[in-house]
């Protein structure tokens, strides 16, 4: 359990979320809860992020209804990062299906760190988890677009869609990455070597590197995670964006993959599927309701935000969102 956790009181997961005034006061709440919060350490393997300011601090909920709430730096962007991971995945199930995404990739959680490349080995060459890096780059390599160009833009404008308006690549971003994602390139060449990605594979790294580049905000992530909350439509623009299955499928992997590999602490703890990005966003979705996006660049050693794991926490608790509360429905 979160430490102090417990004070919020848990209010079973029904089918609506309070009145938007309620909400709006429990994410100010949320907000002041975490920010109390020093711990953790701003990710430096991608050299520019080391730069990020580490008291930056937003969150964010978006409803079904389109009913919108933010608190702290929610307008500031920051690099989508793995969060990406869980929309591209979304955007290759809806043009694949459901059964030849889980055949070529996998649902599985590896256990192992995101850039593993033992887990690689470990499953002959299978990558397993869409939600880490052999996975998502295998996933990325199913893009539709029959060139890197193409697929490219498949991914910004699928990713663009989620969010309700048109995302910007980070330049310095994608540079300082492209310039030291050696581990990445191997871990594609690796999979070319099982046979596991079907286009050139550095090309699909670049593609991959690209979205993680993507600028967003917590108020993006929000309603990204909310056109997943809702079906597939963006909430905000009444766009489908992807089908309710897809959403579905998606959200399983959240759960089971969504934060590295303390994806089983988080459900145990917040009961909601979710993703993060070495950022420092999260997004969690809370299906038929709400998304929630939160941004705070200090990370647990996993690799997630740690006020935006506290934040969410509260939220969950207090908005009656873990999807495994229930009361007993004779009172
Ligand atoms: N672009 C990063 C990488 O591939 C994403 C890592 C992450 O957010 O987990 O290393």
């Amino acid at each position: 359990m979160i430490a102090g956790m417990e004070q919020v009181a848990q209010r079973a997961c029904t089918g609506a979320l309070p009145g938007w005034d309620q909400v709006d006061l429990l994410v100010a709440e949320a907000y002041e809860y975490a920010r109390r919060s020093t711990d953790g350490a701003v990710a430096d393997y991608i050299p520019i992020l080391a730069q990020a300011d580490p008291e930056l601090f937003g969150v964010a909920v978006a409803e079904v209804d389109g009913g919108r709430h933010g608190v702290g730096d929610v307008g500031t962007e920051f690099s989508l990062q793995s969060i990406s991971k869980a929309f591209v995945y979304a955007l290759v199930c809806q043009a694949l299906g459901h059964d030849a995404v889980r055949e070529r990739i996998g649902v599985d959680n590896t256990g192992l760190a995101f850039d593993s490349v033992i887990a690689i080995e470990l499953n002959a060459g299978h990558p397993m988890n869409p939600m880490v890096n052999a996975g998502a780059i295998a996933t990325t390599a199913l893009l539709p677009g029959g060139s890197p160009g193409a697929k490219w833009e498949a991914a910004r404008a699928g990713l663009s869609a989620f969010a309700g308006r048109p995302l910007e690549l980070d330049d310095d971003v994608y540079r300082s990455e492209a310039a030291t994602n050696q581990r990445n390139r191997a871990i594609a060449r690796l999979l070319e070597s099982y046979g596991r990605i079907e286009v050139d594979p550095l090309a699909a790294v670049d593609v991959y590197t690209r979205q993680c580049a993507l600028r967003v905000t917590a108020a993006d992530l929000a309603v990204m995670g909310a056109t997943l909350a809702d079906g597939g439509v963006n909430p905000v623009t009444g766009e489908r964006v992807v089908s309710a299955t897809v959403c579905r499928d998606t959200l399983a992997v959240l759960a089971a993959n969504g934060l590295y590999q303390r994806s089983g602490e988080w459900l145990f703890d917040i009961g909601l599927p979710g993703k993060s990005g070495v950022a420092g966003g999260i997004v969690a979705v809370s299906p038929g309701k709400a998304g929630i996006g939160t941004f705070s660049p200090r990370l647990d050693p996993a690799g997630n935000s740690v006020r935006g794991k506290l934040a969410t926490a509260h939220l969950s608790r207090a908005l009656g969102l873990n999807i495994f509360a229930s009361a007993p429905w004779r009172r």
